[in-house]
């Protein structure tokens, strides 16, 4: 188990961006629709929905990721399960995606519209999406 010091994991990436809101969520500070919940992974649903139906699947331990393009080998095996995550997300009915599909995305970034640093997977559907995005 990592223990986090100052700002600093010790074992592992150097994070020393300052926590986010999601932090807060996953610390169960604050309150969130949570749809998953792994012991490494939160999905809870967007407070402000681009769609009928809009999840978000992020690490709860950022672990360096405030953006995807922070990403080193050592977060393979964490990407690859957030896919998984979200793959999983898309095809819940329930959750109000369909068959035809949803948008899968990354911000990464201010030119991508990216707010909270802490990346995050939105999985958007329920309707049908334009491409290419604004
Ligand atoms: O990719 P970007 O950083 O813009 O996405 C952040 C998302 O987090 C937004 O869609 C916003 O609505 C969502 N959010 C949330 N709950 C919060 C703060 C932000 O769902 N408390």
């Amino acid at each position: 188990e990592r223990k986090r010091w100052d700002g600093i994991w010790l074992a592992g990436q150097r994070d020393t961006d300052p926590d986010t809101i999601f932090d807060k969520i996953v610390a169960k500070e604050i309150s969130a629709g949570i749809v998953r919940e792994t012991d490494d992974i939160l999905a809870f649903t967007d407070i402000n929905p681009a769609a009928p139906a809009h999840i978000l699947v992020i690490p709860k331990n950022r672990n360096g990721l405030s953006r995807l393009q922070k990403a080193t080998p050592e977060h393979v095996e964490i990407l690859g399960k957030l896919m998984v995550v979200a793959g999983e997300i898309a095809r819940d009915e329930s959750l109000g995606f369909g068959p035809d599909g949803a948008r899968i995305v990354v911000n990464d970034g201010p030119a991508a519209g990216q707010e909270v640093p802490h990346l995050h997977i939105h999985v958007i559907g329920g309707r049908a999406m334009a491409w290419p995005p604004g």
